[in-house]
């Protein structure tokens, strides 16, 4: 069986208690990853603490080469890599390479850090005298990343955190964790340094050493609201600064005018896409009008008995199984919650069985109509395979109720009409905002960010917020001696 280390200094280690790995797809036991805590975190920020100074001094475009060297390893090993994604998330083989390739874009985001870190300045602010300013990085910088892109999100924060200048410890999810260390072994060879980079495996313990931690000034967090809340409090108080992205509840608005095929496509990738196991899934349909509800639906549902559910070696699988079977579980005991509180079950995964995979995770896609925001269905993430139907008699109620929704990650319009379209971009109460576009993920040289309980923190993940979040602003007022003696003065300089 396999067995996981952590990466310290360099070293593979395999410290702390075992937890097993599974193969999504069979239900079998793959590996056993190691379990952090204290003892491993100190160690790895002794480590990154010694390498810091000689990587935060080299010149950023040293730094930049290394991320160039990145990007190109790992397009020549991105199947090397998709296979590992999927053999521990289930994912389909296609969807692991688009993470990949998202990650990618940091990568070649970060190759441009010369760019990014210039200062602006100031001559003459006074007679003879300059002012200008320059962002230094932080030190050691620590990310905790979910399960659901074990390659992309760790991406969101290595490559920035590094090309800023900082060394960087992740703690990756404990139910995937082998593709960090291929993403490990990748940036080596790319030529970074021993000990700029660590990674600690485990769960809890491990997360809370890394927030305790005097050494580390930083921590990126990803994963469910809850945890984000924590992170976020438990870290601020001890003095770090702080990025925790949570959970979601994404919807998408179809309106009377939009083309019915292309929203209804739009939602099958949007919302079964990876299972329903990602933090831009759309899980809420909101068409406008009974007659769209109606036509909407008449087309989703054929739609969802003919997915094609199977394992990463299927070339034509368009979803995997989940992740766990207890998330598995949790998500079927949602939909009978659902059908429970009187939604309409158009569609029903739950019987899903597969040969030879008897033993697998798997869920059926599964449509829900006439679901209420009182529901346990519309107020759980669900994250997985279940997308529940809300009609809105008008727009207006629409927006409502997605502004009164407590996440506030992505959403999406389809319409051909640009005053409703433009409307809903300006009032919406949401981070990231698609328009005829269901799964709204920015550009790497934007930044990524929801609202209100999809964030705690002040700074979105990669593109130019990272730069701002990975270092710290110091600015520079000079003047060289002119020979002009003014004597000592005592008012405040102006
Ligand atoms: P999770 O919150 O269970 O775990 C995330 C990380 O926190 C993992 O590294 C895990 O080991 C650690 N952790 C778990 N329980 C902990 C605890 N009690 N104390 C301290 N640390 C703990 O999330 P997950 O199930 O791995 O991922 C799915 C969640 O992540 C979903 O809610 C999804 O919406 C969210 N997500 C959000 C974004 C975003 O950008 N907003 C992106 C991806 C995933």
């Amino acid at each position: 069986m396999k067995k996981i280390g952590h990466i310290i200094g360099g070293k593979a280690i395999l410290s702390g208690a075992a937890t097993p790995v599974f193969n999504p797809a069979t239900g079998d036991q793959t590996g056993e990853v190691a379990s952090g805590g204290v003892a491993e975190v100190d160690a790895a920020v002794a480590t990154a603490s010694a390498a810091f100074l000689a990587w935060s001094t080299i010149t950023p475009a040293r730094r930049a080469k290394v991320m160039f060297e990145m990007r190109r390893l790992m397009e020549t090993r991105k199947d090397e890599l998709a296979d590992i994604i999927s053999a521990e998330h289930g994912k389909t083989h296609s969807d692991a390479l688009g993470e990949i390739a998202r990650g990618q874009e940091v990568v070649e985001f970060a190759s441009g850090i010369p760019h990014l870190l210039k200062g602006s300045f100031s001559a003459q602010v006074a007679t003879g005298m300059d002012c200008y300013d320059q962002r230094q990085p932080l030190g050691v910088v620590a990310g905790i990343t979910p399960f659901n892109f074990p390659a992309m999100v760790p991406l969101w924060m290595m490559p920035m955190a590094l090309a800023c200048g900082n060394a960087f410890i992740l703690k990756p999810s404990e139910r995937d964790p082998s593709t960090s260390n291929l993403l490990y072994d990748l940036w080596h060879e790319a030529g970074l340094p021993e000990g700029v980079l660590n990674v600690v495996h485990g769960g809890k313990a491990a997360v809370d050493a890394v927030l305790d931690h005097p050494g580390i000034a930083a921590v990126s967090f990803v994963g469910s609201t809850p945890i984000a809340q924590y992170v976020y409090a438990r870290g601020c108080a001890a003095g770090k600064r702080v990025q925790a992205l949570g959970g979601a509840k994404n919807h998408l608005v179809v309106m009377p005018d939009a083309d019915l095929d292309q929203a209804a496509d739009a939602l099958m990738g949007a919302g079964y896409g990876s299972a329903g196991e990602r933090c831009m899934a759309v899980s809420v349909a909101v068409p406008v009008g009974e007659m769209t509800a109606d036509a909407l639906i008449a087309r989703l549902k054929p739609r969802v008995q003919a997915l094609k559910i199977g394992p990463a070696s299927d070339a034509a699988a368009e979803m995997g199984p989940l992740v766990t079977m207890a998330h598995r579980d949790k998500v079927a005991g949602c939909i009978a919650a659902g059908e429970g509180e009187g939604a309409e079950l158009v569609v029903d995964g739950r019987g899903l069985k597969l040969q030879g995979y008897e033993k697998g995770f798997w869920l059926g896609g599964t449509l829900l109509d006439r679901v209420t925001t009182s529901m346990t269905v519309y107020k759980e993430e669900i994250f997985g395979p279940v997308l529940s139907v809300v009609r809105a008699p008008d727009y207006r109620t629409a927006v409502d109720m997605i502004n009164a929704n407590p996440f506030g990650n992505g959403t999406a319009i389809f319409t051909r009409d640009g005053d409703a379209a433009r409307d809903f971009t300006q009032s919406v109460q949401v981070g990231m905002v698609g328009v005829n576009v269901p799964i709204p993920v920015p550009v790497g040289y934007h930044s990524f960010g929801g609202w209100k309980s999809s964030i705690f923190g002040s700074h979105g993940v990669y593109g130019p917020e990272s730069v701002h979040f990975y270092t710290k602003l110091k600015t520079v007022t000079a003047r060289w001696p002119t020979g002009i003696r003014g004597g000592a003065q005592f008012t405040f300089p102006s």
